[in-house]
């Protein structure tokens, strides 16, 4: 076998790389004109990748590496429990010390009586799980007529086929189609579609949606509505103040099962715990994966409430698990990055230092010419970039406004994503003052070159 490392040149390791290598979510012919750009570090909200450059990632990878990158820790406990008990299964009544203490840790963490966990393997994973579990709960209950499950347009769920029908991405339905049973109403993004109306009524409005969408279907036939507390890949869409509550007392009346979608919003990225906690939500269940273990190790899971798991738990066996559900060494090292958050105080971090000095320097990019609207909740960002912040008016398609932002970032070592129109950020929890302050200023850098070139392009109009 040949070994490929990180001493060998960039262009051969970029060949390998477009010749064996399927990425997810890329195109391969682009990738391959280009050559991706090859990581080879990471140490706190710092990367290093094969030329050498010192990049700051203002995504924390994935929204998942919430403590940063190179915690000895986790490597430590990893191989310790790697010689201890490489694999166990937690199928036909086995179990294991690491998923008996991080189940009993997320219990404690987790709010109201969201008391059981169900382990996967990813954030997919787990909304495929919770998929079975709401209509398996309906058909103990007696109404197995209670199937559908309501979404919304724009969110993220996953990649998998459950996932990916319960998220709102026409793109992702396209390619492979979308299983029955999974409705979509619209998102509460007030900027892009909120029209005339305040924010407070466009919010109640998208909400109201649902109540729509339920007389339509008819209440008896609506096992669950799912939706991430904060939209993430959808663009850091923050909801807003009138929705969620809204979408609390709609499902209340009507007795479905409210699933929140934390897999970026759960382990401290909005300032909580959870994002439930932030927006005042109280789910039956939680959707967990990134942020459980910083992406130390692939894990996630589902957090049920006591009524569903007795109601499941208590009718016979429920066909359904993952190989890896639970895996020990994913769990040990969960265990131990939810232990540094604790004794770290790294929620307190985001909420009392971080948040409060990121909003002053992000709210601030609003005044940048070519940025309408700034939003922040926790350290999960997105700014619109538009060509006219009266109208809210979006950039021609040809423009690609967002794809030469993010560009402008990488040529500047600041990792931030475009989504649309939309740049937006999740850096690491643990980020610094001073680290910030290197965020932002290339941040600004990247969006005035962005706007010079829109100039020069004769592409600073309106659609
Ligand atoms: C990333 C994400 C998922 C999917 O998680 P994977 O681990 O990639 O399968 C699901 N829901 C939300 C909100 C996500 O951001």
């Amino acid at each position: 076998m040949n070994m490929i490392t990180n001493h060998m040149p960039t262009a051969e390791l970029q060949r390998l790389d477009a010749a064996h290598h399927f990425h997810p979510f890329t195109d391969k012919a682009g990738l391959a004109a280009k050559g991706a750009r090859v990581i080879t570090r990471g140490e706190g909200v710092w990367l290093t990748d094969s030329e050498g450059h010192r990049i700051i990632d203002g995504m924390a990878g994935l929204w998942c590496v919430n403590i940063g990158y190179g915690r000895k820790e986790l490597a430590q406990v990893a191989a310790r429990q790697m010689e201890e008990l490489a694999y166990y299964n937690t199928f036909f009544q086995t179990t294991h010390v690491p998923a008996i203490a991080l189940a009993a840790e997320i219990a404690k963490l987790a709010p109201g009586d969201l008391n059981h966990v169900f382990f996967a393997g990813s954030g997919s994973e787990a909304n495929d799980t919770n998929i079975r579990l709401v209509r398996r709960y309906w058909d103990v209950k007696g109404m197995p007529w209670r199937k559908t499950i309501i979404a919304r347009w724009n969110g993220y769920h996953g990649s998998t086929m459950g996932g990916g029908s319960l998220g709102g991405m026409k793109p992702i339905h396209a390619h492979g189609g979308k299983i029955d049973g999974i409705e979509h109403i619209d998102q509460p993004d007030w900027w892009s579609e909120g029209g005339d109306m305040t924010p407070d009524d466009f919010g109640l409005a998208r909400a109201r949606q649902l109540e729509e969408k339920i007389l339509q279907l008819g209440p008896d036939n609506v096992a669950a509505f799912i939706g991430e507390p904060v939209q993430g890949a959808g663009g850091v869409i923050i909801p807003p103040v009138t929705y969620w509550p809204e979408i609390q007392r709609i499902c209340d009346k009507y007795g479905i099962l409210l699933i929140a979608d934390e897999v970026i919003t759960g382990f401290g990225r909005t300032g909580n715990w959870f994002g439930s906690q932030t927006f005042g939500i109280k789910p039956h269940i939680m959707t967990i994966a990134k942020g459980l273990s910083s992406g130390y190790q692939p894990i996630g899971g589902s957090i049920v409430c006591d009524e569903v798991a007795e109601v499941v738990g208590g009718a016979g066996e429920f066909f359904h698990g993952y190989t890896y559900s639970g895996h020990p060494v994913a769990a040990a090292v969960a265990l131990e990055n939810l232990r540094i958050m604790q004794d770290e105080k790294i929620v307190e971090h985001v909420r009392d230092v971080a948040h409060p000095y990121l909003k002053e320097r992000w709210d601030a990019l609003a005044e940048h010419p070519m940025v309408g609207e700034a939003k922040l909740v926790g350290l999960m960002g997105s700014i619109a970039l538009t060509p006219d912040k009266a109208k809210r008016a979006s950039f021609p398609e040809a423009a690609n406004v967002g794809y030469r932002t993010r560009e402008r970032c990488f040529a500047n070592d600041l990792i931030m994503r475009a989504v649309g129109d939309r740049m937006i950020i999740a850096p690491p929890l643990v980020i610094t003052t001073d680290e910030i302050d290197i965020l932002i200023d290339r941040a600004k850098k990247s969006l005035d070159e962005s706007y010079a070139s829109l100039k020069a392009d004769g592409m600073f109009v309106a659609r």
